[in-house]
């Protein structure tokens, strides 16, 4: 996506050699606007795929995912990471290791909110490793549901989360597909 790259390219900032900072319109401060073209675009590629939900975690996929359901008309649900007595006690489950935190955590989500009719779109700023989108898939094979796809914002192509999941037979959608971050600067594939 042009206009994806083009922003990176303009505000995105490489620390060390392999963690983009985007704080300045996807991660801190929020681009509706180019929210708006990305939940565009998601749709564009989805649209004959019968969505009835979008999966995200928190919490910098919730936006990205509320603004892309507009398009959808679906409902979002998006995995916690902290335990609270709020939460129903009966949730799907699963491990992730953080590429940026560098360590585990549990994500859960409310039996509730899946069902196992449910065709579902994950929707996630990055793919590094995978871990995230992993996570995601566990919860969505325990509800029996359907996993349609993955939308992701940028993917670290030099990192093996997208090969892993292609390999897996998994549809990824990366909208800005970075190949390298070389002195400060982002190549992207292609
Ligand atoms: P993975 O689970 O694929 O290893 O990492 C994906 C998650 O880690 C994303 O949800 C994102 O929050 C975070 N992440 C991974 N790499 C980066 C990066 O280069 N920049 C930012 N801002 N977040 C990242």
């Amino acid at each position: 996506m042009k206009l994806l790259e083009e922003r990176i390219i303009k505000d995105g900032r490489v620390e060390g050699t392999d963690i983009l900072k985007v704080d300045s319109f996807l991660n801190h401060q929020i681009d509706v606007e180019l929210f708006n073209e990305i939940g565009k675009e998601f749709k564009r590629l989805y649209a004959d795929k019968g969505i009835t939900k979008i999966l995200t975690i928190e919490a910098s996929g919730i936006g990205i995912a509320c603004i892309a359901a507009q398009y959808f008309n679906v409902p979002v649900v998006f995995a916690k990471k902290t335990e609270s007595r709020n939460l129903d006690q009966e949730t799907y489950e699963s491990e992730v290791y953080s590429f940026t935190k560098q360590k585990s955590y549990i994500i859960r989500v409310s039996k509730r909110y899946i069902q196992e009719n449910d065709k579902i779109l994950v929707i996630d700023d990055f793919l590094a490793n995978g871990k995230a989108a992993l996570g995601l898939k566990d919860i969505i094979d325990q509800a029996g549901a359907t996993l349609e796809g993955i939308g992701i914002v940028i993917e670290k192509t030099f990192q093996k989360g997208g090969q892993l999941l292609r390999q897996d037979g998994i549809r990824v959608d990366s909208l800005a597909r970075v190949k390298a971050m070389e002195n400060g600067q982002v190549i992207f594939e292609n």
